[in-house]
């Protein structure tokens, strides 16, 4: 059988005339950077059910504004940047994620500070932040890796009472939640990105960032649109950090179908999880917590020979992430070695990604499954 890891085409097809439609008039407007396009899209982003202020269900549960990006690293960027992070600085984040996390704190000359993660979640392990706190820490980014939250309760509360900004990196968790509450409604800011293999993906590069703060939203859209909120003036540094008309276009299209996706990519999961769970570690899935699955990713002691079975049997799949953060040559000048955060080195030695995206084929997920089974059978 021949499996795709992901299969872009398949979601094309099933939407042609739509997308045809978007991307013919953007084309034929004339209008290419900004315009209604990118207005639209930014206001379905704020008020849609799934990622937006209607979804919310109480005070405090409001994303507000949405600012759209050119990616999910410029969100990033100019969240940091807007809530003032700076050289000298500290900013707390996984080393457990890709590289985009934490490479923006360095870029603006801040220092990321890494704290182990949770095995079953792979996300930061919020008990283990606090000792890592100094008088430099200004903010905290957590990532939601795989699209499963990271613990926003208690990482709030100790940025609460530290005083710290929170950046949620939600580049793969767009529509999760935790507590009935939305992913980038708990943080400061939450970054989304667009990336074809997101959950919500464009044709190129895009991004997002949700915040329920006026002011920081204002300084955000200063930020990627040169430093300037009148043109040709400029009141700060910022840079061309804009989402491309096209993209905003071809996004309003699939905005409406992101939770069904999201439903079906779960489907996916559990069919996965019901027929794994015995021979591997399959993903968390903890009460309260509504897991998006951008990856389903599991973790076996004999990770490196299942991936051969798999690919000699026609399954493809991918490791995220083979090197945590730390141990990558250009944090090398940051001081971290082997050992510093055991239960990231440990999952990237064990985890293992599988094929799952909403349009995946049954009979290739029970492909996959049944080829993972036969490699423990034999
Ligand atoms: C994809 C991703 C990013 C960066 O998004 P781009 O749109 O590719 O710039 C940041 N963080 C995480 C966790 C990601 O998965």
């Amino acid at each position: 059988m021949n499996i795709a890891f992901l299969d872009l085409k398949k979601q094309y097809a099933l939407m042609k005339d739509e997308i045809d439609d978007a991307v013919g008039r953007v084309v034929g407007s004339g209008v290419y950077i900004g315009g209604d396009e990118v207005a639209g899209f930014e206001k379905e982003l704020e008020s849609h059910a799934f990622t937006g202020r209607s979804g919310g269900s109480g005070p405090g549960t409001s994303a507000g504004y949405a600012v759209s990006v050119s990616s999910g690293t410029d969100a990033l960027l100019a969240s940091l940047m807007a809530l003032g992070v700076k050289e000298g600085d500290e900013v707390i984040t996984s080393p457990f994620t890709f590289i985009a996390t934490a490479e923006v704190i360095s870029f603006l000359g801040a220092r990321p500070v890494f704290v182990d993660i949770e095995r079953r979640s792979f996300n930061i392990d919020p008990g283990l932040i606090e000792e890592k706190i100094t008088e430099r820490t200004r903010c905290i980014i957590p990532v939601h890796l795989f699209g499963l939250m990271a613990d926003m309760e208690k990482i709030l509360k100790i940025a609460k009472r530290r005083e710290l900004g929170i950046v949620e990196d939600a580049a793969q968790a767009i529509g999760s939640s935790f507590g009935g509450r939305k992913a980038c409604t708990f943080g400061d800011a939450g970054c989304l990105s667009f990336f074809p293999s997101k959950n919500l993906g464009c044709f190129g590069d895009g991004g997002a960032v949700l915040t329920g703060n006026e002011e920081l939203a204002g300084k955000i859209r200063v930020i990627k649109e040169h430093g300037s909120d009148k043109r040709y003036h400029h009141s700060v540094v910022g840079f061309n950090g804009r989402l491309d008309a096209l993209q905003a276009a071809v996004l309003r299209v699939k905005l409406r179908s992101l939770d069904q996706w999201a439903e079906r990519r779960r489907e996916h999961a559990r069919y996965y999880s019901e027929r794994l769970k015995d021979l591997v570690s399959v993903p968390a899935q903890p009460d309260r917590y509504y897991h998006v699955f951008n990856q389903y990713s599991i973790l076996s002691d004999r990770r490196d020979e299942l991936c051969a079975h798999l690919k000699a049997k026609g399954v493809p799949t991918m490791i995220y992430y083979p090197v945590p953060l730390h141990l990558q040559k250009v944090f090398l000048p940051l001081g971290y070695r082997e050992g510093n955060f055991p239960v990231a080195e440990e999952v990237s030695e064990k985890v293992l990604s599988l094929p799952v995206y909403p349009e995946l084929p049954e009979a290739e997920r029970e492909f996959v499954a049944d080829s993972v089974v036969s490699f423990f059978k034999k």
